[in-house]
């Protein structure tokens, strides 16, 4: 696990802006992330926890991306977190 500060530029399409920009991730999911993104699955936000498991989350455009991530996934699970946004995390 990293520490906050320790993130990597990774290319990805912006959900928001709709484009490919590079963002800032925890360096431990760096390549987690580009691997989704490159198989098409569209990420909005991402945590690796920072040694907290209970922490760590992925984020996802759609409900369909967060369902195909938790099958590829076998130790995370789906969710919808606070505000209704699928994501997926470390099975409790
Ligand atoms: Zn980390
Ligand atoms: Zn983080």
């Amino acid at each position: 696990m990293c520490k906050h500060d320790e993130t990597s530029a990774v290319k990805l399409w912006s959900y928001q802006h709709k484009k490919l920009q590079y963002k800032n991730i925890d360096k431990c999911m760096a390549h987690l992330i580009s691997d989704f993104n490159e198989y098409g699955l569209i990420t909005t936000g991402s945590c690796c926890g920072h040694g907290k498991d209970n922490d760590a989350y992925i984020g996802f455009a759609s409900m369909e991306d967060a369902k195909q991530a938790e099958k590829m996934m076998s130790r995370w699970e789906f969710y919808l977190n606070e505000a209704g946004n699928p994501c997926i995390r470390k099975r409790r």
